[in-house]
């Protein structure tokens, strides 16, 4: 097809820009792309909630709405242009290229500024990129561009009432670190446009592009050539290093040379897969289980953390506890007992959380989490809004131990972990456990699908149901796994596993 066929929108320019197999991928084999999942289409909503806040600091502003019906919109956008408003996702075409900018601002001298409004806390090279290529279309479609600003989101803003975009949002100008990405645009999409044309997808390596500035779609697909017990598992093992070994056609662990330098951790684990045997170190783990006391306190939070603070007292992105699972183990030999809380309404759950742990966690004995560091964070910024649960929490601070600490110091290996040490990996590769068909099965999950049956409007009652039921037999499979986790390291620790 020639190259006049195709149109890139900047969605396409900048896949073009991470890689062209992938850009090429999009036009000529969209059916190798994953669906969107429900972790992806949560972040889209919430980009979308962030822009339509963003917007309503242009006052006055228009929106050209609809997606599908290019020549409709473009119209639309060539009829409000005259009006010189604000104008919210106006659609502009030239050459080859197709955009629409979150905000056109206009100004006195009959120029226009640009508005990118993004969902993150920082400016990125690749917003840069985006600006640029927008610029280049508006431009050449017959705008004058005066400046292209970033609209992010401001994380020291603390919500008190009701949302004020003006403090939530930070808007910065960053019409000079766009000039160098503008210069490159032409030549690019030429390139880019090249190889559209090409019948046979383009060769590429599978690299460092893969992951940057974005994860990309096609992992899976490309990467598949891989065995389960790759070089990109090891432990704390540097990527570029891992390019490197794949470069040379060494794919999986056991294939590692045994003189090839690798950390303490990383040889420990390359035995354990070459020798498919588990490793264990039981005096380190004896220690691990000297610090315990009973009764044993096993915690798991599940928390929220939108763009859009949901709370008072709370930050973008801070991470709210909504959940908790709470199994208490007086001795080896009795049954735990659990209690959970899931909060209920839209109302900040902080409170009453609180309020049970305080209660429910006994004077004494071990409160174990895993990945400690999380929920020790989270009860730090809770009783920092609700400064009356500071002394409870100053004296238990220092109760807390860590049950991922005999697997990030690899005391325990078993290689079914494949080189991870989460809840989620370690629970199976050491019990035989699963959190497999489980309706909320992690923790992205629990947030998105909470905050949708708590905050979205019109979620019938049954989903709702089914929703809450499914998060409570997830948080207590949380610390459900973690006791049978300490017991498997017990067992390791009387050299019994
Ligand atoms: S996975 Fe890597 S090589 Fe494959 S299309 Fe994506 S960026 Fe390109």
């Amino acid at each position: 097809m020639p190259a006049e066929h195709w149109v890139l929108s900047k969605t396409k320019y900048l896949a073009g820009l991470q890689c062209p197999k992938l850009l090429w991928m999009y036009y000529h084999a969209k059916d190798k792309f994953p669906p969107v999942n429900a972790q992806t289409q949560a972040i889209f909503d919430q980009g979308h909630e962030v822009t339509g806040l963003a917007r309503t600091l242009f006052h006055g502003g228009l929106e050209v709405e609809g997606h599908e019906d290019y020549e409709a919109i473009l119209k639309k956008t060539q009829e409000l242009l005259p009006m010189r408003k604000p104008l919210f996702e106006p659609a502009f075409r030239y050459k080859n290229t197709f955009a629409r900018p979150d905000i056109l601002n206009p100004n006195q001298d009959g120029s226009w500024d640009i508005y990118e409004v993004k969902s993150s806390t920082e400016a990125k090279d690749v917003y840069y990129s985006d600006l640029a290529f927008q610029k280049y279309c508006y431009q050449g479609a017959g705008l004058k561009i005066r400046r292209c600003y970033l609209v992010l989101i401001n994380n020291e803003y603390v919500r008190k009432g009701p949302i004020n975009p003006e403090q939530l949002f930070s808007i910065e100008n960053v019409s000079k670190e766009v000039e160098p990405y503008e210069a490159i645009v032409p030549q690019e999409l030429e390139r880019m446009l090249t190889s559209l044309s090409l019948k046979a997808c383009p060769a590429v390596k599978i690299g460092p592009h893969c992951l940057k500035p974005y994860e990309c779609a096609l992992v899976e697909h490309c990467w598949d050539f891989l065995p389960g017990e790759n070089v990109f598992i090891l432990y704390g093992f540097k990527k570029d290093k891992e390019f490197q070994l794949v470069d040379k056609k060494i794919y999986g662990i056991s294939d590692i040379p045994a003189d090839y330098p690798l950390s303490d951790n990383q040889r420990i684990q390359w035995q354990c897969h070459k020798s498919k045997r588990t490793h264990r170190n039981p005096s380190s783990i004896n220690d691990f289980f000297k610090q315990l006391e009973f009764p044993l306190h096993f915690l798991d939070f599940e928390t929220v953390n939108p763009a859009i603070p949901f709370y008072d007292l709370s930050r973008p992105y801070q991470n709210v506890p909504f959940q908790f699972s709470l199994h208490i183990l007086s001795e080896w030999e009795r049954a735990p007992v659990h209690h959970g809380y899931l909060a209920d309404g839209p109302e900040d759950p902080r409170p009453l959380l609180l309020q049970k742990l305080r209660r429910l966690i006994e004077p004494r004995g071990t409160v174990l989490s895993y990945n400690m560091s999380f929920e020790l964070g989270r009860l730090e910024e809770c009783v920092e809004a609700f400064s009356e649960y500071q002394t409870w929490f100053e004296k238990l601070k220092p109760r807390f131990r860590d049950l991922i600490d005999p697997f990030r110091q690899f005391d325990y290996y078993d290689p079914k972990q494949l080189g991870r040490t989460s809840i989620k990996a370690v629970y199976p590769a050491l019990t035989g456990g699963s959190y497999e068909g489980l309706e909320i099965a992690d923790g992205e999950s629990a947030s998105y699908q909470y905050a949708r049956v708590t905050f979205r409007e019109g979620i019938p009652e049954e989903e709702k149901a089914r929703v809450r039921a499914g998060l409570e037999v997830y948080c207590k499979l949380d610390t459900r796994a973690m006791i049978d986790v300490l017991n498997v390291l017990k067992k390791a620790a009387d050299g019994q596993a």
